[in-house]
């Protein structure tokens, strides 16, 4: 055991008491912390930022090569916690509403940061949806408590560093040549991913097996129609080796959803029908497990009661991302020594990273042994 998790875990024993005492984890360890950190203000600014994608991004619904986001700092004390939005266009959130939402947070009447439960509370009732604005802020706190508290959140949460997954890799619908390029230059993954939903499904496939073995994931972005022919689909596609499905029907038709997850041969994962805590019961018998992202569930915080939840139902765990910065990757990556499947592959995709963090090596998920999300701005 290294001498971080030794300390740690001393510090964490010391504090249990006082812990149980107001059910509020963080809070008690914030006692170990010295005092000039224990009261202050936090000042919070943000900004809009464009992330440039290295290729043109193609699902069932649409085409893009940009992606905006806004970057968040919340300041306490001198300590820096960095945090993110990140919103593709179909979800509905904008700079703009970004923006105006981080407008109505006054977070300087918090004594410190590490309230969290009430401080993340409070800024969801500020007004409903917004998921992304408000993942922005719960992503600056919890870094900005993580170093703090001189703690990775991984530590703080007790998952095991070692136990990260691999992330799964997209391969961009495109023609056959292009397609075969994109597998070769994957090399370094283990798992690809590969976008449904078009007239190319089969295709797509066959030209990926023309080059490798390896597993396939496949997200149909709720873009087939006939639950028949998605299960004869499914069973396809299950000879030959994809070995998960998401969305496979829109998200409302949850009988069509129930029907076919009781039927298909691949397990099956919610991802635009599961946004955020209240969601994961209803999701039960509809789907065999969630895709938990951190800009549908507002953070980290809500994102790690997803998984707590969704495991204890018996259900599969994947990660997301949306394309975003190693900031919003390092964040979620925390939660990822406890999940099935990652798709984590965000940073990857862009050519205008600011973020140093978590990184894919050889595939793997590989967390960083930094306090908080664990980032540094390049
Ligand atoms: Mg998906």
């Amino acid at each position: 055991m290294d001498q971080n998790r030794r300390n740690f875990l001393k510090s964490t024993a010391l504090v249990t008491g006082a812990a149980m005492m107001t059910n509020n984890p963080y809070k008690a360890l914030a006692e170990s912390i010295p005092d000039k950190f224990r009261t202050g203000k936090m000042n919070l600014t943000y900004r809009p930022y464009t992330l440039q994608l290295k290729h043109v991004f193609t699902i069932a619904t649409n085409s893009r090569t940009t992606t905006p986001i806004i970057l968040t700092e919340i300041e306490f004390n001198g300590i820096v916690g960095y945090g993110e939005a990140s919103m593709p266009p179909y979800l509905g959130e904008t700079h703009e509403s970004v923006q105006a939402f981080l407008s109505k947070i006054d977070l300087s009447r918090y004594e410190n940061p590490f309230d969290l439960e009430t401080i993340l509370n409070d800024i969801d009732i500020i007004a409903q949806g917004n998921p992304a604005a408000k993942a922005s802020v719960d992503i600056a706190l919890h870094d900005l408590v993580g170093r703090l508290m001189n703690q990775p959140w991984y530590n703080i949460w007790g998952y095991d560093k070692n136990k990260t997954p691999f992330t799964s890799f997209t391969i961009g619908i495109d023609t056959p040549d292009i397609v075969r390029q994109k597998t070769k230059e994957a090399e370094e993954f283990q798992v690809l991913k590969v976008k449904f939903g078009l007239d190319t499904d089969k295709e797509m496939i066959e030209t990926i097996r023309s080059v490798t073995n390896k597993p396939i994931t496949g997200d149909v972005n709720q873009g087939w129609t006939n639950k028949e022919r998605a299960l004869e689909m499914l069973h396809w596609l299950k000879e030959r080796g994809v070995v998960m499905v998401e969305q496979p029907l829109p998200k409302e038709r949850i009988d069509d959803l129930a029907w076919l997850t009781e039927r298909s041969p691949l397990p099956i994962i919610g991802d635009e029908g599961v946004q955020r805590l209240a969601d994961v019961k209803n999701a039960i018998g509809v789907y065999h497990g969630i895709n938990i992202k951190l800009m549908k569930s507002t953070g980290m915080r809500e994102a790690q009661k997803m998984l707590t939840l969704a495991r204890s139902l018996g259900m599969k765990v994947m990660l997301g991302c949306m394309t975003e910065t190693s900031c919003a990757i390092s964040a979620a990556s925390h939660l990822s020594p406890m999940v099935d499947w990652a798709d984590l592959d965000g940073a990857l995709l862009i050519k205008n990273d600011i973020f140093d963090g978590t990184k894919i090596i050889n595939g793997k998920v590989t967390l960083m042994d930094r306090p908080g999300i664990g980032v540094v701005k390049v």
